[in-house]
């Protein structure tokens, strides 16, 4: 597949699209129905089919009855972290082992011409961005997503959380579906902003951001209260009208749902000629710019907020111009602070 038909490569070796980052049309105004309609089957497939199939084979081969989550138990907690661990591997292990261990598609529609491996960095545990990526996915990452889970579900088996069966409420639960990943968007755009203020992307954001050339292991690669502030999102349904199902579709929307943004191609090829869009590119100029696409454009957040960055020569304009306007804000606010010093 010749990536040169979609972008171009500079001297460097990285790649950029040629069509620049777009938001989701869902909330553009005036509403543009033929954009949403066109839209509408990316929001679906493969993605978000991928974590909603989970999240119902969770619920058929994995989760414990309701008597035995009546009750907090190592065991079943247990359980659920190995299946969660198990997944975890397979899955991610999968876009690892095809792009950057076998590098079946070489570095074609890949961000960064560099690959992780070819660098150490004394940032990382062991110098090694795999190595540290992993072991924080597994001692933090699942731990943290595996509590949060049987959490949720013995609030459920307690009767602590609305429980609407399909069956009598077909139509909310179809409703609530849907709007999963806006939750999402909705959950991540505010935690991240706030873990981007300077003390808390200090002690905790700065380890995510490690990774300043995402792989498939950066996904999870985060602090312990990183892990706790963006799965918390499973939370919302202790108030939402929803079920353990919807709960679960939540949950893997994160956990799972991280991989996409981190794996550092555009598009992936599978097989010979058919290509899958990652829709990375903007969370990768998070990682590579950090201050700009503190959400994932389904909800124009970053654009209403003036932080959006679309890779465009006219987004790195804006960009720079607010970078500048700090600068300048910072400056008049210091000079202020020396003349009021001196006055006293
Ligand atoms: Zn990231
Ligand atoms: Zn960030």
């Amino acid at each position: 597949m010749d990536d040169l038909k979609f972008g171009t490569r500079n001297k460097r070796g990285d790649w950029a699209p040629n069509q620049p980052a777009e938001t989701a049309p869902l909330f553009a105004f005036p509403p543009r129905l033929m954009a949403i309609l066109k839209w509408l089957p990316h929001y679906f497939f493969p993605w978000n089919a991928i974590f909603a199939a989970s999240a119902i084979a969770y619920w058929a081969l994995v989760i414990p009855s309701m008597e035995t989550m009546q009750t907090l138990g190592i065991g079943w907690a247990a359980w659920l972290y190995a299946v969660n661990a198990i997944c975890v591997l397979l899955f991610y292990g999968a876009f690892e082992v095809h792009l950057y261990v076998l590098k079946r598609q070489e570095n074609r529609f890949k961000y960064n011409g560099k690959f992780p491996s070819e660098q150490k960095n004394k940032a990382f545990w062991f110098e090694r961005q795999n190595v540290d990526n992993m072991l924080r996915t597994f001692l933090s990452g699942v731990v943290i997503w595996t509590a949060v889970e049987v959490g949720m579900l013995w609030a459920y088996a307690n009767g602590y959380a609305p429980w609407l069966s399909f069956a009598e409420r077909p139509w909310t639960i179809a409703a609530v579906a849907l709007v999963v990943p806006i939750i999402h968007e909705f959950h991540f755009f505010c935690i991240h902003r706030l873990i981007h203020t300077p003390f808390l992307y200090k002690w905790v954001h700065s380890v995510h951001h490690n990774s300043v050339n995402p792989s498939p292991w950066s996904s999870l690669s985060m602090h312990p209260v990183e892990h706790l502030l963006y799965l918390g999102t499973a939370l919302y349904h202790l108030i939402l009208p929803s079920n353990p199902i919807l709960m679960l579709y939540q949950l893997h929307y994160a956990g799972f749902g991280a991989i996409p943004g981190h794996v550092g191609f555009d598009k992936v090829e599978i097989g010979g000629d058919k290509l899958i869009d990652s829709h990375a590119y903007a969370h990768y100029l998070h990682h590579k710019y950090f201050e700009v696409n503190y959400g994932d454009a389904l909800i124009p957040l970053d654009k209403w907020f003036g932080t959006w960055h679309d890779g465009s020569a006219e987004g790195e304009a804006q960009m720079q111009a607010r970078y500048r306007r700090r600068k300048e804000k910072l400056a008049a606010r210091k000079t202020r602070m020396e003349v009021t010093g001196a006055a006293e």
